[in-house]
Parts: structure tokens; sequence; C-alpha cells
């Protein structure tokens, strides 16, 4: 079996970036946050956090070289738009969801993620089984050994390098284009969420991703009802790992003491948030709901 996934497409995957000059005279561009301890690299003074609205202060740090980054091409008001429509028409969304103040900071960052290239080959055994009664027993179903040689390529698979970011939120609006470009200076007139993840952190999550991946995909392709991993010999081999910036717009909504995140992808405007239904807004429209039909109920039984 031979499979190539793709997670975006890449033609200059072999390029290396020359990033020498980014490394140097960047400490005093460094910010972290009182509050959830978030690195910032900007050449802008910033004072509250993209991420908990915390505060922040400069810092000395060691910085990661940074590889090259995918570049924003959603602007501002396309995104204010896209927030504007989960929100305004719900009548129950509290109301600070929908204040101009809120929409007005939502904020365009660049987060650190890596772009990774990867294959994953060997055996796998399953067992696979089918009912010959409705409710039939797992365990006396009889089974048949499936044994399965994969080979797969994964390029371009994107890794949240960020744990200020959640992962799942990351993963549900990561689907770029992976046209990355190289580093340049300019990147430092926005804000840069720097990676605080270790190369082991990044490597585990690489590996769950596309293992749970590859298993999926022979699992698909098992005719029984019944299928059942017993053995996995498939070994993953990290072939290329870069450190890039991904292009993000967040706004960070705090409602009864908890945090909602909305998180835009920069480039397709593929986007995400948690709502919370507000309790007075719910009272409300109920009450507006209830005098609407009491007023139609009226007129109905007055004019018909
Ligand atoms: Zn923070």
């Amino acid at each position: 079996m031979n499979d190539n996934i793709g997670f975006g497409n890449i033609n200059n995957t072999d390029f290396l970036f020359d990033n020498n000059e980014s490394s140097t005279n960047l400490n005093n561009k460094v910010y972290s946050c009182l509050n959830c301890g978030v690195k910032v690299l900007t050449n802008n003074n910033i004072s509250t956090c993209p991420i908990c609205s915390g505060n922040m202060s400069s810092i000395t740090d060691d910085i990661k070289a940074i590889d090259g980054y995918i570049p924003f091409t959603k602007n501002i008001d396309e995104v204010r738009k896209i927030y504007k429509k989960k929100v305004m028409f719900n009548p129950i969304v509290p109301f600070i969801f929908k204040k101009k103040s809120t929409i007005d900071s939502i904020t365009p960052v660049y987060v650190s993620a890596t772009l990774n290239d990867a294959n994953i080959s060997g055996n796998s055994l399953f067992l696979g089984g089918n009912k010959t009664a409705k409710n039939q027993k797992l365990s006396t179903i009889s089974k048949t050994e499936l044994s399965y040689t994969s080979n797969f390529d994964y390029k371009n698979v994107l890794i949240n390098s960020c744990s200020k970011i959640d992962d799942n939120l990351f993963n549900s609006i990561c689907n770029y284009s992976c046209n990355v470009e190289p580093y340049n200076d300019e990147l430092l007139n926005n804000i840069c969420i720097l990676s605080d993840s270790s190369l082991d952190d990044v490597k585990n999550k690489l590996n769950k991703k596309i293992m749970n991946h590859a298993l999926i995909i022979i699992r698909d392709n098992i005719n029984y009802g019944l299928k059942k991993l017993s053995k996995n010999e498939m070994i993953i081999t990290n072939n290329s790992c870069k450190n890039i910036l991904v292009p993000i717009y967040l706004l960070n909504v705090n409602y009864n003491a908890k945090s909602y995140k909305f998180i835009c992808n920069g480039e397709n405007g593929n986007n995400n948030i948690k709502l919370p239904i507000g309790i007075v807004e719910t009272i409300i429209f109920s009450i507006l709901s209830f005098l609407i039909i009491l007023l139609i109920s009226f007129l109905f039984t007055k004019f018909f």
C-alpha cells in the first residue's frame, strides 16, 4: 500500500533558508506575558498579550532560528466580517462577544509551528471478523488475521509548537497551502509568537498525528465489521522539520471568569470559536419570543 497524503503542496520543499541574520540582535525585541508566559518577538511596543490579554514585559531570551513563514492573504476587515457572521445573528451569545471594542481587538499574529516531512512504513496486524447474529458478543466472533505492509509519505504536516495555543484549536484551522517564504526582518513589524515546545514534544505530536492517520487509512481498507489492531510494527522517520511562522487572527474574550478564543487562518479564513450561552441574553430572547407568539395569537384571534 502506498499513499501520498497531501496536507498541502509545496514546490520548493528542498530549498534551505538562509536564516543566519535572523538570530542577531533580536533580544531587545522579545516580550513575555506576565500572566501566561507566552513569548513574542516584535519591533512594535506591545503591552497586551494576544493570547490571554495579560500584561507584557520586555525580556532577554535565546531565540530559535525561524526558517520561513506563510504570508497573510486575508485582511483584518475580511476577518472581522467572518467573526461578525458567527456572533451577530446568534441571539443567545453574550453581548460582550458583539461589542465593537471586542471585534476591534482581533489581532493578526504569526504563530510558531513546525513543517514536517515524514515517512511511516512497516507491518501491522489486524483481527477482522463479522457478527453472525445481531446480539453476538465480540469475544465469540471468529476472527481472521490480516497482515498489512504499508509505506506512507507525508508532506508538509504542520505541528503547533506554541504550548499556549490549544492543539485542537490549531489543528482545526491549519490547512495552509504551505507556500513558505524565507525569513526576512520585515516580519518583525508583526507580532510573532515564539515556539516554546521542545523538539521531542513536537516529534511526539507529529508521530501521534501521522500514526493515527495511517491507521485510519488501513482500517478503511478492511472489509470487516470488527477490525482490531493486534500488532503494530510501523516505524516513523522524520525526514525534515522546519521552524516556521503561520498567519493567524486571534481574539481572546474573557466571560464569566473563562477565556474564549476565536482563531482564524490568515490565509484562507478557516476559523473556530466555542461560544458560551449568555444567561441574561437567553432570558431576554425567551421573553421576546414569548411576547411575539402572544402578540401573533392575539392578532390571529382578533382578526381571523
Ligand atoms: Zn498571556
